[in-house]
């Protein structure tokens, strides 16, 4: 028989509001990894992150990730300031962290292939963009989509997401989950459950500050009850499975040695 192939689970959150903290916690008591997509123009102010909580957080195995300095939505500014935003904010993690930042996230998950090529040049090996309904663990290394956000979407939100990216086949193959669509939890349930039959990748995403603003605490819970302690299945970061899939590269040398070969090609304007 063939050896199954690999079923991997990983969660990524984004912005700087401090409710990532009541997550990382609820993360934890389920023993999930999670990367933190933040911003770092406005650390420290009310309500959102601290340098403190970042290096409680990475202290705790979170990974943190950048998401741009200002939040700005790289596919409206100039070079110039694509540039400044994709490093700036990779140092300051640095500097706060202690240690190298691999990831990254496209504010919106506005990106082209010009904002890849940005993002790989400033020394990221990766970074995630909004594709939603991936369970694949073929992507490429600098538009690492999701699966299932944890947001109440409607039907049509999946359909519009999908044609935003141009990934029409992907839309096609979800045409069933899509007819039998009830609600994100039984989506993320049944896209797991697939993934552990089929192998692939399990991604849950979200926004720490929309979950307190529509409490959604309570199906989030459920959620990750679901995914979380299955045997044959390895728990990683978004920067542990792009190295799980693509191999590792020497430390800060900004280059994909082994991703950029193998990627499957980009959906993706
Ligand atoms: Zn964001």
């Amino acid at each position: 028989m063939p050896a199954m192939p690999p079923v991997f689970v990983t969660t990524s959150w984004d912005d700087d509001d401090r409710s990532g903290l009541k997550l990382a916690e609820l993360l934890s008591v389920h023993r999930l990894p999670g990367t933190f997509y933040v911003p770092t123009g406005r650390l420290g102010r009310d309500s959102l992150f601290s340098v403190s909580d970042l290096r409680t957080l990475s202290a705790a195995g979170f990974e943190i990730g950048g998401h741009t300095v200002t939040h700005a939505v790289l596919t409206q500014v100039g070079a110039g300031q694509q540039a400044r935003e994709i490093s700036a904010c990779k140092s300051t993690l640095q500097q706060i962290l202690g240690r190298e930042v691999t990831m990254f996230c496209y504010p919106k998950g506005r990106l082209n292939a010009q904002l890849m090529s940005a993002v790989k040049r400033c020394g990221y090996r990766g970074a995630r963009g909004t594709q939603m309904l991936s369970c694949s663990a073929r992507f490429h290394p600098f538009a690492m989509p999701i699966t299932v956000q944890a947001y109440p979407h409607g039907r049509s939100n999946y359909v519009r997401n999908l044609l935003r990216y141009g990934a029409v086949g992907a839309l096609m193959k979800s045409s069933w989950d899509l007819i039998h669509f009830k609600d994100w939890l039984s989506l993320g349930k049944t896209l797991f459950d697939r993934v552990r039959r089929q192998g692939g990748v399990w991604h849950l995403s979200g926004h720490p500050w929309e979950l307190e603003q529509l409490q959604l605490w309570p199906q989030l819970r459920q959620m990750l009850e679901y995914v979380s302690n299955q045997t044959g299945v390895q728990y990683v970061t978004n920067g542990q499975l792009l190295a799980l899939l693509y191999g590792e590269t020497s430390a800060g040398s900004g280059t994909l040695a082994a991703g950029e070969a193998s990627a499957s090609p980009i959906s993706h304007g």
